[in-house]
């Protein structure tokens, strides 16, 4: 019970704390779609869907799902893993254990990152893992400048597109869950970050005609991709979208 309340209470106080500010430069609007996990439908037809809207994703992947069946898919292959990266997308790191950062110390996440790290390694040498996803989503506020010094940017799922001044050390990132969203959400989200010439990131799980409550339909995701092309969006990793704001 401490331990549930200290963890949210880590969580809300990241979003305030030890940010990495960085302004976006003048209206760029762009557009990151982010998996995490990774099922093999996301590798599978979620990555055909973009790079068919010639997009890549960013694919925050924990080495102890790698392969793994779980509750609602099966984590993707080390095959899929080399294809996705030798394709221009980008994976990411998202702890090895897939735990959550408010209940990891300090040496205990290090030792995550670096698991993480070398499993990667071992797939395929040329993988850097540069970005960082909080497993559920759970900031710390403790591990959050630590993580800092290991990579360039970490993401939650606090939804809302990243404009002005923005915290690398927390990225928002909006649900393509269609049990959290239709396609008019989906556009409301576009519609912000054109006005706001700002960063949207989306972030989900499986991309399957019947997903899990945390994963979307193809149609859904092709909705987006098409949404993006509509309003001349790039669509981006979160590594590339790094460079383009010179972050
Ligand atoms: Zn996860």
């Amino acid at each position: 019970m401490l331990s549930a309340l200290n963890g949210r209470l880590s969580n809300r106080l990241a979003r305030h704390f030890r940010a990495a500010p960085h302004r976006l430069p003048a209206h760029a609007p762009m557009v990151s779609f982010t998996f995490d996990d990774a099922p093999d439908s996301a590798a599978g037809e979620g990555a055909s869907l973009l790079e068919a809207h010639g997009g890549r994703g960013t694919f925050y992947l924990a080495g102890s799902l790698v392969d793994q069946p779980r509750d609602h898919w099966h984590g993707l292959s080390n095959d899929a893993i080399v294809r996705l990266h030798r394709g221009g997308h980008e994976i990411g790191c998202h702890t090895f254990s897939h735990l959550r950062a408010v209940d990891l110390d300090e040496s205990a996440m290090a030792r995550e990152i670096e698991r993480n790290r070398s499993h990667f390694f071992g797939i395929d040498p040329s993988i850097r893992l540069e970005n960082f996803a909080y497993p559920y989503g759970l900031a710390s506020v403790w591990r959050k400048p630590q993580l800092a010094q290991n990579f360039r940017s970490a993401r939650g799922i606090l939804p809302g597109v990243n404009s002005d001044v923005i915290d690398l050390q927390f990225l928002r990132a909006s649900p393509l869950v269609t049990c959290e969203i239709d396609t008019d959400g989906v556009d409301r989200y576009f519609d912000e970050a054109v006005a706001s010439g700002g960063w949207l990131i989306f972030y989900g799980h499986d991309v399957v005609d019947a997903p899990s409550p945390y994963g979307c339909t193809p149609d859904l995701l092709r909705h987006a991709l098409k949404a993006a092309g509509a309003r001349n969006m790039p669509i981006v990793t979160v590594a590339e979208a790094l460079r383009r704001i010179g972050a």
